[in-house]
């Protein structure tokens, strides 16, 4: 792994001139952005580059990974949104390949569904025998992936581990990769996922739905606070200018006269006297 012929030592992703690429922010990355070069992979990639890897697991198989270069205030990074299947090595001992014919497939695919992406690097499975570069590899990217920014990524399906490599002075290093989480609206459209998510549309751009527990703090502080104001406004008011508020004072006030600790049935008498015909 560490024997790698080195082709062009100017091949290193601090060659990457950030100012080439747009700019854009990211959002919901797993891990710390860092003042440098980073690979964001979306987690849906990931999803199906296990998926592709676990169907076959006693040949290797291998893709390309499709995304865009950009570049934020921490400099460029790569984020890599989809990847399109290649083949399967032929022969349980053979390592993949990219022949003409996967070549001319991808490339149709590109033209078709990521017109306005790029093929920013490839990924591969080593079942059961760990994460590196092979010779073999190696010399895939050297040849289809040399550009500064284009990134190898070989999982192990059996050990479950994986790693992302870049270039280094003309060396493929292994390097942290980030995630990018999906957002409310491709979360929606996924399989099994567990955003609980208001029926109705918005767009993507647009603010996600505030949490229950913060909708919840709101309506009562609004709550809470409509009873200060009344509170406020029925004490504040002088008498002679809001009617309602001169009647909640006579009702507030009658009780005063007539304590409450006095039995119910006092006001009795009073009317019985009253009754004509009873003198
Ligand atoms: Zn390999």
């Amino acid at each position: 792994m560490s024997d790698q012929t080195v082709i062009n030592p100017a091949l290193d992703i601090s060659a990457i001139n950030a100012s080439e690429f747009p700019v854009r922010e990211l959002a919901r990355i797993t891990g710390k952005r860092s003042k440098h070069f980073q690979v964001i992979m979306c987690r849906s990639v990931l999803d199906e580059i296990h998926a592709h890897g676990q169907s076959i697991t006693d040949a290797e198989i291998c893709g390309v990974m499709v995304g865009n270069v950009y570049h934020d205030k921490y400099g460029p990074y790569l984020r890599i949104h989809a990847s399109i299947r290649g083949d399967k090595a032929q022969g349980h001992a053979a390592q993949v390949t990219f022949t003409d014919e996967t070549w001319t497939a991808i490339n149709e695919k590109m033209d078709r569904e990521y017109a306005d992406a790029r093929i920013v690097g490839w990924y591969h499975t080593h079942p059961n025998f760990g994460i590196f570069l092979s010779g073999m590899d190696l010399f895939i990217q050297d040849n289809f992936f040399n550009l500064p920014w284009q990134v190898a990524f070989v999982y192990d399906p059996i050990r479950g581990d994986e790693g992302m490599f870049v270039w280094r002075k003309g060396k493929s290093d292994r390097e942290k990769f980030l995630i990018e989480e999906p957002d409310i609206e491709e979360a929606r459209g996924r399989e099994g996922h567990k955003w609980n998510v208001r029926k109705h549309n918005y767009d993507a751009t647009s603010k996600p739905p505030r949490s229950m527990k913060g909708v919840l703090a709101t309506a009562f502080l609004l709550f809470f606070m409509s009873f200060v104001g009344m509170y406020v406004y029925l004490y504040m008011n002088p008498t002679g200018l809001d009617p309602l508020v001169d009647k909640w004072k006579q009702w507030r006030a009658a009780p005063t006269t007539a304590p409450t600790t006095a039995p119910v049935v006092a006001p009795a008498p009073v009317q019985a006297k009253t009754k004509p015909g009873r003198k």
